[in-house]
C-alpha cells in the first residue's frame, strides 16, 4: 500500500514561492475558487462552512460558470479530505476547473485563518498574506537560568532544537579567556550548529539581561549577522511563558514598525514626495513597476469596482455600469482592487506591510512608497488609469 504523505505547513521560503506561483497564474475562461478554512474546529466544521457558503454562491451562477464552480468545488472537497499536518491551524485551497486550465493548490498554515470562500478571476491572496504577515517566524536563542536553548518559532509552534548549560557568570569574568571560551560545555557546539543552520530565519536573542551580553559576544560571526533583536525576558517566567513573552513582543514590534511606516508614508504624501495612495493610483504604480513598499490597511477590503472587458478601464462604482465611460462597450467584469494590487505586488516581490491604521483607511486603505528617482522615468501619472489588461 502506498504511504500517504501528510503535507506540513510550508516554511517561509517555500511559502513565498507558492505565493509567487499563485500570483502569477494567468486568468482563464473559468474563475478561481479561493477557500480559506480554520482547521481548529475540525474538518467536519470546515465542510459545513464550505457547503453553506457554496450554496450562496451557487445561487448567483448559471450555465458554464455554474459548471466550472461545481468542478472547482469538487476539487476543494476532495483536497479537504486528504490528510493534513495535525498541527496545521489553517488551510488555503485554490481551485479552478479544466475550462480555465485545471489548477489546484493547497497551503497548510501554522496560523488560523477566518473561513472564506470566494469566486474571482484570479486567486484571492489577501487572507493568506495577512496570515503570513501576522505570523512570527525566527530562530530564538533563549539564554536564562544558566542555560541556552535554541528554539524555532513559527506561528504558535515552538520547536526546541538544542540546549546546553551555560557558565557565563564564572567564565565571563576571566579576561585571559577569549570569547569562544566563555562557555566551556561541549554541548554548546551543538547549540552553535543549531544557530548556524537557521534556514535563513532572523535570529532573536532573549533572556536575562545579565547573560545576554556574553551570549552576543559568543555568537559566531555569521550567526551574529542574522541577529535582528535582543529581548530582555523577566526571570520570573518559566520556559514556556518566556517563549510566549518573546512571541508577543515580536508581534508588538511588527505592529509598531507598521505604524511608523504609515506615519512616514503620510509625511511623504503631504510633502508631495515619492508615495501614492488609493487603490487605482497604487495599482498603476505597480503595473509600471515603480512601487517599492505596499502598505495595506488590515481591515475590510476596499469595495469592488468594474473593469471594461474591451478596453480595461476601471469603473470604481458599486453598481454595474451601463457602459464603459471610455469606449462605450457594454461588457464589464468585477474588479477587486485589493486582490489585484496584492497580486501585482506578489508577482514583483514588492514588500507588503499590513497596518491597522485609521490614517491609512482615510487614504483609501492602500498606499505605497515609490522607488527612488533613478528608477522613476517610467513612473505613471497617478491620475485615472486608462487601460487594464483583464485577461493576462
Ligand atoms: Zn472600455
Amino acid at each position: 500500500m502506498q504511504a500517504i504523505k501528510v503535507p506540513r505547513p510550508a516554511p517561509r521560503n517555500e511559502l513565498s514561492d507558492q505565493l509567487r506561483l499563485l500570483a502569477s497564474v494567468d486568468a482563464g475562461d473559468a474563475a478561481f475558487l479561493s477557500c480559506y478554512l480554520d482547521l481548529r474546529d475540525g474538518v467536519a466544521a470546515c465542510e459545513q462552512f464550505l457547503e453553506r457558503r457554496a450554496s450562496a454562491i451557487r445561487r448567483t451562477l448559471a450555465g458554464s460558470a455554474l459548471e466550472d464552480f461545481e468542478s472547482a468545488l469538487g476539487m476543494i472537497r476532495l483536497h479537504l479530505r486528504r490528510p493534513t499536518d495535525p498541527d496545521a491551524q489553517g488551510l488555503a485551497i485554490f481551485a479552478r476547473s479544466l475550462a480555465g486550465g485545471s489548477f489546484l493548490s493547497g497551503v497548510p498554515l501554522d496560523v488560523p485563518v477566518t473561513n472564506g470562500l470566494t469566486l474571482y478571476r484570479v486567486p484571492d491572496l489577501a487572507p493568506l498574506l495577512t496570515a503570513v504577515d501576522d505570523e512570527t517566524r525566527c530562530t530564538l536563542a533563549l539564554a536564562r537560568n544558566g542555560a541556552i536553548q535554541v528554539v524555532d518559532l513559527q506561528g504558535d509552534r515552538a520547536t526546541p532544537r538544542a540546549w546546553a548549560a551555560f557558565a557565563s557568570a564564572t567564565v565571563a569574568r576571566d579576561p585571559r579567556k577569549d570569547a569562544a571560551a566563555v562557555i566551556p560545555d561541549h554541548r554548546l557546539q551543538i547549540v552553535r550548529r543549531a544557530l548556524a543552520t537557521g534556514n535563513g530565519a532572523p535570529l532573536v536573542l532573549a533572556g536575562d539581561a545579565a547573560c545576554l551580553k556574553d551570549v552576543v559576544e559568543w555568537l559566531p560571526g555569521r550567526v551574529a549577522g542574522r541577529l535582528t533583536g535582543i529581548i530582555d525576558v523577566p526571570l520570573s517566567l518559566n520556559q514556556q511563558d518566556a517563549v510566549r513573552f518573546v512571541t508577543r513582543r515580536l508581534a508588538d514590534d511588527r505592529r509598531e514598525s507598521a505604524q511608523r511606516l504609515v506615519g512616514r508614508l503620510v509625511r511623504v504624501l503631504r510633502s508631495g514626495g515619492l508615495a501614492l495612495a488609493g487603490t487605482r493610483a497604487v495599482f498603476e504604480a505597480l503595473r509600471a513597476g515603480t512601487a517599492e513598499t505596499l502598505v495595506v490597511e488590515s481591515g475590510p477590503a476596499p469595495a469592488s469596482g468594474w473593469a471594461c472587458d474591451h478596453c480595461g478601464t476601471i469603473e470604481p462604482c458599486a453598481a454595474v455600469p451601463d457602459r464603459c465611460s471610455d469606449c462605450g462597450s457594454r461588457g464589464t467584469a468585477e474588479w477587486r482592487p485589493l486582490t489585484e494590487v496584492l497580486r501585482l505586488a506578489c508577482q514583483q516581490g514588492v514588500r507588503i506591510v499590513f497596518a491597522d491604521s485609521d490614517r491609512l483607511r482615510y487614504l483609501g486603505g492602500v498606499a505605497c512608497m515609490l522607488k527612488q528617482p533613478a528608477e522613476m522615468q517610467v513612473m505613471p501619472e497617478p491620475a485615472l488609469p486608462r487601460q487594464l489588461d483583464l485577461v493576462a
